[in-house]
């Protein structure tokens, strides 16, 4: 049984017992643009109680409780066959939300039936249900419309809606982006209006949102909305070195000559004219921390955005410098986001065509076990000191070189070294 099927069984469940069961939002959009939705939501005229008395407690999560949603975990049954797990579906009670004060949830929820539990939702495009039991739509927002039409419209009053929750803006963008719509001209006057109270919004909302667009092939045109509706700026952390609104077109020019689809050196390509030309690992290193901080980013993602900012300028010149320092970068996990941005930021060159082909020498051509470490020099009697990590890099360097290329030529390499420093 795969998710899809699941859910259908939990709204099978649900109508024998005489309720009311539908898919609910983005899976039904999906649906009808024939993508695979990422979850399958189901919404009920049954009560959360009344969900979980007829899953029983050991089959039902009540982590969304508070606002009606109750998950219910597939059964034994369901799994049979299966080395992976299936996600919970969650069942949602159609609702209507109380009042909003805090610019993100509502205060309080109370349950209705599904025309009106429709208005709460963000967009015509997501304001849909679907019965996979009849095969028939149920729309109350004119979703299939502006689907069709391609159109991300706001359900209701726009300036109200995204006042209720200003998540909507990022998330009005990224669907805007992903299947290539253009936002309704109400909606999109609301979202520039409010581009500035994104703030509000917690830093982890606001890094997904950004990963998603960003680790896309439709990057270019979501950077271009969050330009456009002037959501760009309030995303990024407050920097004394951010001159946002003139850099931004530049490095949209070079988000769009990019050609992989990684959210590391999408930042790098955009933020470029901010995280600096590649040679200054300060502003780097700087830089890619307030943004870890602005976007909750993982230290992982911190540290390869800075490692691409500070290294992507010597790939690009890589044919005129020192072949060790080049391969070595090249055997670093992000080299080829690296040689993809110095690409879209400077252009092709003698250096990222040599990058391009030496990337592809089989691993013990690239990356050969080193011939020589610490150990063999202390067996030797070598007493560990400051020559050392010095000494070990000048053999390594002429390993890459290919001016020795076996354990013996590398000991007497390093004691010639270690002679000459006496
Ligand atoms: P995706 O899963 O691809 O991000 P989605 O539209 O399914 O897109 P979810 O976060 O899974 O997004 O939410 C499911 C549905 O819940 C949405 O389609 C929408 O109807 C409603 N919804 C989600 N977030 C909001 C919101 N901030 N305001 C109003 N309705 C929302
Ligand atoms: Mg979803």
């Amino acid at each position: 049984m795969n998710a899809r099927e699941f859910s259908i069984d939990v709204i099978k469940q649900l109508h024998a017992a005489g309720f009311m069961a539908l898919w609910a939002g983005g899976c039904v959009r999906d649906s009808l643009l024939g993508r695979e939705p990422k979850d399958y939501d189901v919404a009920t005229n049954a009560t959360p109680e009344q969900v979980r008395e007829l899953f029983g407690h050991q089959r039902t999560l009540a982590i969304g409780v508070s606002f009606g949603v109750i998950s219910v975990l597939p059964s034994a049954a369901s799994m049979k066959g299966r080395t992976r797990g299936l996600e919970p579906i969650e069942v949602a009670t159609f609702r209507r939300d109380g009042g909003y004060s805090d610019g993100r949830r509502p205060d309080s929820v109370e349950f209705t039936d599904a025309k009106e539990d429709a208005q709460r939702r963000d967009f015509t495009i997501n304001g849909m249900f679907f019965d996979p039991l009849s095969d028939s739509v149920l729309d109350y927002v004119g979703g299939q419309e502006d689907l069709h039409a391609g159109i991300v419209r706001a359900i209701g009053d726009p300036e109200q809606r995204i006042e209720e929750d200003k998540l909507r803006m990022l998330r009005g963008v990224r669907f805007a982006a992903t299947f290539g719509f253009s936002i309704e001209a109400r909606t999109i006057e609301a979202i520039q209006r409010q581009a500035q109270q994104i703030s509000v919004v917690s830093g982890e909302r606001i890094g997904n949102e950004l990963q998603r667009m960003l680790a896309s092939v439709n990057k270019t045109t979501a950077a271009e909305l969050l330009l456009v509706t002037g959501l760009l700026p309030h995303v990024l952390p407050r920097s004394p070195l951010a001159d946002v609104p003139t850099v931004s077109s530049r490095g949209i020019a070079q988000l769009s000559q990019l050609e992989c689809s990684q959210f590391e050196s999408a930042v790098v390509a955009l933020l470029e004219p901010v995280l600096g030309n590649g040679e200054n690992k300060e502003r780097a290193t700087r830089f890619s921390s307030a943004l870890q901080q602005a976007w909750r980013l993982t230290n992982d993602q911190r540290a390869t955005i800075a490692w691409i900012a500070t290294h992507w300028k010597t790939l690009h010149s890589a044919d005129s410098r020192p072949w060790p320092m080049i391969q070595r970068l090249l055997i670093h996990p992000a080299a080829r986001q690296a040689i993809a941005v110095a690409v879209a930021v400077a252009g092709d060159s003698d250096g990222t065509a040599l990058c391009r082909q030496r990337i592809e020498w089989p691993e013990n051509r690239l990356n050969p076990p080193p011939l020589l470490d610490g150990k063999d020099l202390i067996d030797r009697g070598i007493r560990p000191g400051p020559e050392f990590k010095r000494v070990l890099d000048s053999v390594r360097d002429a390993q890459l070189n290919g001016d020795i290329d076996c354990p013996d030529a590398a000991v007497q390499f390093a004691l010639q070294l270690l002679e000459q420093k006496e």
